[in-house]
């Protein structure tokens, strides 16, 4: 087996999920958030652990997302939380996914693929309240539910939007969002429609702004055992479920001045001790750690020393090597008392924690613990 994996820890996710549980009201949903791979940690096994931990339904981004979780045998609903091409509706149609619907044009090829199955597509209305991304006006929404009304094969699970600035610590952005969504969901139910779902709440809204859990929230991040930002309040016990790890595959004594990988962007100042690791940004060990990052071999911390290759990274030891083939190598999560965190690394990086987990590639093998 590689030696490089991703080690993914479920019972962390359903501890997070309890988490979540425990800071929402009795009776509001959970859609546990599982695109992208359920951020890289591997979409078919996270589902079915946060379903038999209480999860009520998941979201993904795509169709084909969804008909992924469909075919490994999950029965609980799918909602799809981005836009589909026309042509895309008989996915939904036939697996069984709910759409997020925001024109007439795909509220048609839904109802057409419906009445060619002699089914029915059940849709979310996705809301735009100041995203800025897929989704219908407020003034749109009236003239937009009839639509769904008038074609008999629609189902109308509910209504969503997507707040832009939950995470920051001004919340000002997130509460004017926040209140338009609560005056449309109001303006629905006065003309007497019903809006089983109705959902605001991504992770930073779970855990700073309860009046806007709604009916159903949708957590990512924090299943996964992360905060969404540095500059919120950390309320929730989380626990990482991802380490990545290898293991030495070279070591070797250099002389001063010899210079490392690409580019020569470092350079020995004394004799020391290079230990190489077979992993690199082709397994989405990312470019911009170069010279910034350190792993951990033998409970300490070690310098990433020269550019981050496609498949391999280069570590100073120092003088004296306490380093041999074959010892593992933690390139974030806990070894002995030390940690590295994805924090860390995304902000060494320039990014966010989200980019770098769902940038661990295909080539990784993901261990289940
Ligand atoms: N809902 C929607 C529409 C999203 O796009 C996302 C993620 O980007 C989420 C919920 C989950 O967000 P988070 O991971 O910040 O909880």
């Amino acid at each position: 087996m590689r030696p490089t994996f991703a080690q993914i820890n479920l019972a962390a996710i359903r501890h997070n999920l309890q988490q979540v549980k425990q800071t929402i009201a009795p009776g509001v949903r959970i859609i546990a958030v599982v695109k992208s791979n359920a951020y890289g940690h591997g979409a078919v096994p996270v589902s079915r652990a946060l379903l038999e931990a209480g999860a009520d339904s998941l979201a993904v981004a795509l169709p084909e997302e969804g008909v992924q979780l469909r075919e490994a045998g999950i029965q609980a609903p799918i909602l799809v939380l981005g836009m589909f091409l026309p042509e895309q509706a008989g996915l939904y149609v036939e697996y069984d996914l709910t759409a997020a619907v925001v024109t007439e044009r795909c509220l048609t090829a839904l109802a057409e693929a419906a009445r060619r199955k002699t089914s029915y597509a059940t849709v979310m209305v996705k809301l735009d309240t100041g995203m800025g991304r897929i989704g219908i006006f407020p003034s749109q929404l009236l003239s937009f539910l009839e639509m769904i009304k008038q074609r008999k094969e629609l189902r109308l699970a509910g209504m969503f939007t997507h707040l832009a600035c939950a995470d920051a610590a001004n919340k000002d952005h997130a509460c004017s969002q926040l209140a338009i969504f609560q005056s449309s969901v109001q303006q629905a139910r006065e003309h007497n429609i019903l809006l089983p779902l109705v959902s605001a709440a991504n992770s930073a809204t779970i855990i700073d702004l309860p009046p806007g859990h709604c009916s159903a929230v949708r957590p990512g991040i924090i299943l996964y055992g992360l905060p969404p930002s540095h500059e919120m309040q950390q309320h929730l016990n989380l626990k990482p479920a991802m380490e990545l790890k290898t293991r030495v595959v070279y070591v070797k004594h250099v002389p001063a001045n010899t210079s490392v990988s690409y580019g020569y962007t470092y350079s020995t100042s004394q004799p020391t001790w290079l230990a190489t690791l077979p992993l690199g940004y082709g397994d989405g060990y990312n470019r911009h750690l170069s010279n910034k990052a350190q792993v951990l071999i033998g409970g300490k911390r070690r310098p990433v020393v020269g550019r981050v290759c496609m498949d391999q990274i280069i570590v100073d030891i120092g003088d004296t090597c306490d380093v041999k083939i074959g010892d593992e190598a933690v390139l974030f999560g806990r070894q002995g008392a030390e940690e590295i965190s994805i924090a860390e690394l995304a902000d060494l990086s320039g990014t966010i924690s989200y980019e770098l987990l769902c940038a661990i590639s295909a080539r990784v093998p993901r261990i289940y613990v």
